[in-house]
């Protein structure tokens, strides 16, 4: 069987991957001073207990990336989870979705130009979805 585990990114040469060393879980570094990714690496035993005899581990095999890993443009502001991922997963709608990527690249692209189209999309959303609420904008002109 092929047993996964997950070491710190310094851990990784051999020789220097041990047992006490891993996690069964991806995540970062347990050492506070450290902080690194953790990586996946990989070993063929029996069973589970043959774990604790040292068997050879080597870096797990690249998975090949999927959609949601690549960004097409706009790389330079990459973010922890994608625009489309998190709207998608949060059911949101055109206009929330198109308002919350004006509100999280401002800072990064276009300033005030994309807080204001942010505004436009949030204003489009309250018409649809709020007619009977009166905006007071509106109603002064
Ligand atoms: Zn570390």
């Amino acid at each position: 069987m092929i047993v996964t585990r997950y070491v710190c990114t310094l851990l990784t040469l051999p020789g220097r991957i041990s047992l006490g060393t891993m996690s069964t879980k991806p995540g970062v570094c347990p050492d506070p001073a450290c902080g690194r990714p953790l990586v996946p690496v990989v070993a063929e035993v029996e069973n589970e207990e043959d774990l604790t005899s040292n068997p050879v581990w080597s870096p797990a095999p690249v998975q090949p990336p999927t959609a949601l890993d690549r960004q097409v443009g706009g790389s330079h502001y990459k973010m922890p989870i994608q625009h489309a991922e998190f709207c998608q997963r949060n059911r949101l709608s055109w206009c929330e979705s198109a308002a919350i990527k004006y509100i999280v690249r401002h800072g990064r692209k276009n300033g005030v130009e994309d807080i204001n189209k942010a505004i436009h999309y949030l204003e489009i959303l309250k018409e649809l979805e709020y007619p009977d609420v009166k905006n007071p904008d509106v109603v002064k002109k």
